[in-house]
């Protein structure tokens, strides 16, 4: 309501068909979107429109008739009071920038005050209007701040969303030589040296499309033809409407040294998802430490972390959440560890932590590693939230703890990662010390791998052959088992050398050797009517026999020695057939085709399932004889032999039982229905040669 006498009320008279000029007044006044206001000579409001209401959070009524005591602080008061006497007793116009407290907060108004006269010319008080600029001076700081920033030593170029250059800074024409004007209405093409491949710029493009940011190094050749490398980071900037309104391209030339060093320091050394020190940075600190406590005498500690199942979790919920984790996981590293240590990630969910100056003693350094090591764990088995989800993990930790001297880097790496090793088969989320059984185990490892290569390149390696009677005591085969006699550590058992050449994968030109030698045996065999009889059996291993060309190998050996395909056995185990069951049937499918025959090997170890054992197609199955050692004293081992003879029978397959010493185990054996029997009861593995007397005296 409105209660100046020369302002009529700002409701609207009883309409009268046409609009009264001085009511359409009152109603601008009133709705401005600005505070309109009017005060006597003493100060006090005479006028307070609907704006100067809301700001001040109080009703008209409330605020004609007082001064700006009851709105505002002393302080603002007295600022105002002082602008207010300039146009009362100057006559004149006034307009300044004030900030006032309002029910809105501090606000900042361009107000403009000015005398208000009655129609006699005497000046009754004064008007004033104020504008709230708080939201444009804001955006007048943010102004100048960007045109600092512009102004930075780093180029800049802003395209539009088609990558047409609108504007470029100083720092731009410094590096490229373009001024200005020949780059506006460009695009950053302009700058292409040729060195990076179409597919470098999509794959670029399309993370700016994806992440809305990229960085990395860009070449580009200056105006003068110059190629130099820049580190860019370009940012896709969008409208309100999430459009892409502009690009914003930020570079610095690293071809000049200062700022390469810095940047190249940081992608050679540091990871860049977690921004933790990367292998290469940590086999530096950990250089340092095996050459520091070497002099010093505390011990220092080396973990290898690896996270439990995170590669399930990267597949199914996909990369990104993958990140999230390890960035979640490289923070709770940092605030388990002191400063002091040393953690970085090698490399997928691989973390090392190095612990440096625990104790002199080690039991000491021991406890406390193994305390430090707790204490990840349980912080990387907290819930994890990411993208707005609760997600698990846990982590198995191996440790080594050194004291400088003897060991190099990567000998310790290795005894972190075996430690690491034997946590996840203790069954995950543990932690594990590396000892020296372990490293036993590595050296014989190391050392039996470095035998059979020279072994094999030498010729060192023998195959004897280990007769198999029928139940008439006649020989009716051999299985060939390969011998190895190191010069320094005497006859190695193919059950200690076999895996290791299995890992090394030395186990394919060993296999090849073994097959070939058995089918030039059994070629020359042929020739001799004592023997051309006699299979020879061969042990597969699980290497060999996945190898995709095994098929056309054996089929190679076979045309090459001219050894009759039919009397061909391969030996294969229960594991290797069930890492892939459909292979198997497959690629045994395709040997059989050519001629060849398949034993089950110490069958009753693995875990056969009846149903597939039903599809291979094998010709014999063959009782481990750890089935057979106790026959027939124990009652188990009987009635183990027994069902695998039954089964046998059922499945239309021939049982040979391995490992026959004595009469008795033959006999019971014998009893059951088994039809051959390997064993030193018959004869140990003997050199080709003596397997023809043997047939003679046997045959
Ligand atoms: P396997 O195929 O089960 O071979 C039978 C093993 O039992 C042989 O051991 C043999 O010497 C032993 N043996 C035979 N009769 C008796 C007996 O009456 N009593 C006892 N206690 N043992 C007996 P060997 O030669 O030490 O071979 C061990 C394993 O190494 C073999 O088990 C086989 O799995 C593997 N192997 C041997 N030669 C080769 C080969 O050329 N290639 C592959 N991949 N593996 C082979
Ligand atoms: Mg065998
Ligand atoms: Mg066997």
């Amino acid at each position: 309501m409105v209660r100046i006498g020369f302002l009529p009320p700002a409701t609207p008279p009883e309409p009268t068909g046409e609009a009264c000029s001085t009511c359409l007044f009152a109603a601008i006044v009133n709705d401005a979107p600005d505070a309109i206001f009017a005060k006597d000579r003493a100060g006090r409001y005479l006028f307070y429109n609907r704006e100067s209401c809301r700001q001040a959070g109080r009703e008209a009524d409330e605020v004609l008739q007082q001064d700006d005591r009851l709105l505002f602080s002393t302080g603002e008061a007295d600022n105002i009071a002082r602008h207010d006497s300039l146009v009362l007793t100057g006559q004149r116009q006034v307009s300044y920038v004030e900030s006032l407290t309002t029910a809105d907060g501090e606000r900042i108004f361009l107000t403009a005050k000015g005398p208000l006269r009655d129609s006699g010319g005497e000046i009754l008080g004064l008007y004033g209007i104020a504008r709230d600029i708080t939201e444009l001076k804001r955006m007048e700081a943010e102004l100048r701040i960007a045109a600092v920033a512009f102004q930075s030593h780093e180029g800049i170029i802003v395209t539009d969303a088609n990558k047409v250059i609108l504007r470029v800074n100083e720092a731009f024409t410094r590096v490229t030589g373009y001024a200005a004007a020949e780059a506006v209405g460009n695009t950053p093409a302009m700058l292409k040296s040729g060195r990076q491949s179409p597919a470098f710029y999509r794959a670029m493009w399309d993370a700016i499309g994806r992440e809305g940011h990229w960085e990395g190094v860009v070449w580009n050749r200056r105006k003068d033809g110059a190629v130099y490398a820049e580190w860019l980071s370009v940012t896709a900037i969008r409208d309100e409407s999430g459009q892409v309104a502009h690009y914003l391209g930020v570079f610095s030339d690293i071809s000049e040294p200062r700022e390469a060093r810095s940047k190249i320091m940081q992608l050679a050394f540091y990871d860049p998802l977690t921004g933790l020190p990367n292998r290469r940075l940590l086999q530096d600190r950990l250089g340092q430490a095996v050459a520091g406590c070497a002099r010093g005498t505390a011990y220092c500690a080396l973990m290898f972390l690896d996270l439990d199942n995170f590669k399930t979790l990267n597949d199914t919920d996909g990369h990104d959440v993958g990140d999230q984790l390890l960035v979640e996981v490289a923070r709770r590293l940092g605030r388990v560890l002191r400063l002091s240590d040393t953690a970085a990630r090698l490399g997928g969910d691989e973390f090392v932590i190095l612990l440096e100056n625990l104790d002199s003693d080690e039991l000491t350094a021991g406890n406390h590693a193994e305390a430090v090591a707790e204490k990840l764990r349980q912080a990387l088995c907290l819930p994890y939230e990411i993208h707005g989800r609760t997600r698990y993990s846990s982590v198995s930790i191996g440790i080594t703890l050194f004291q400088g001297h003897v060991q190099g880097t990567e000998s310790l790496l290795k005894q972190a990662d075996l430690a690491l090793y034997q946590s996840k088969a203790a069954g995950r989320n543990t932690i594990r010390f590396f000892n020296p059984a372990m490293q036993a185990a590595i050296d014989a490892h190391a050392r039996i791998e470095e035998g059979l290569r020279r072994a094999l390149a030498e010729q060192h390696l023998r195959l004897l052959y280990q007769p198999q009677v029928d139940g008439s005591g006649a020989l009716v085969g051999v299985e060939a088992l390969l011998r190895w006699h190191a010069p320094d550590d005497g006859s190695v058992s193919p059950a200690t050398f076999i895996p290791v050449a299995e890992e090394s994968g030395l186990i394919l030109p060993m296999g090849r050797w073994v097959l070939e030698t058995a089918c030039r045996q059994l070629a020359a065999w042929a020739g001799d009517p004592a023997t051309r009889h006699l299979t020879v059996a061969v042990n597969i291993s699980a290497r060999q026999f996945n190898q995709p060309d095994f098929v056309s190998d054996v089929a190679a050996i076979l045309a090459e020695t001219g050894a009759d395909p039919v009397r061909l056995k391969l030996e294969l185990t229960e594991s290797l057939v069930v890492s892939d069951v459909e292979q198997a049937i497959q690629t045994m499918g395709r040997l059989k085709e050519l001629g060849v025959t398949f034993a089950m090997d110490d069958f009753g170890t693995g875990y056969s399932s009846l149903a597939y054992l039903k599809r291979l197609p094998l010709e014999e199955l063959k009782i481990d004889q750890g089935f057979v050692r106790d026959i027939p004293h124990s009652a188990d081992d009987c009635a183990i032999a027994m069902a695998i003879i039954a089964l046998g029978r059922s499945l239309d397959l021939k049982v040979v039982a391995e490992g026959v010493e004595s009469q008795a185990q033959r006999d019971f054996l014998a009893g059951q229905g088994c039809h051959v029997y390997q064993g030193y009861l018959f004869g140990r593995p003997v050199p080709a040669e003596a397997v023809g007397e043997l047939a003679r005296d046997r045959g």
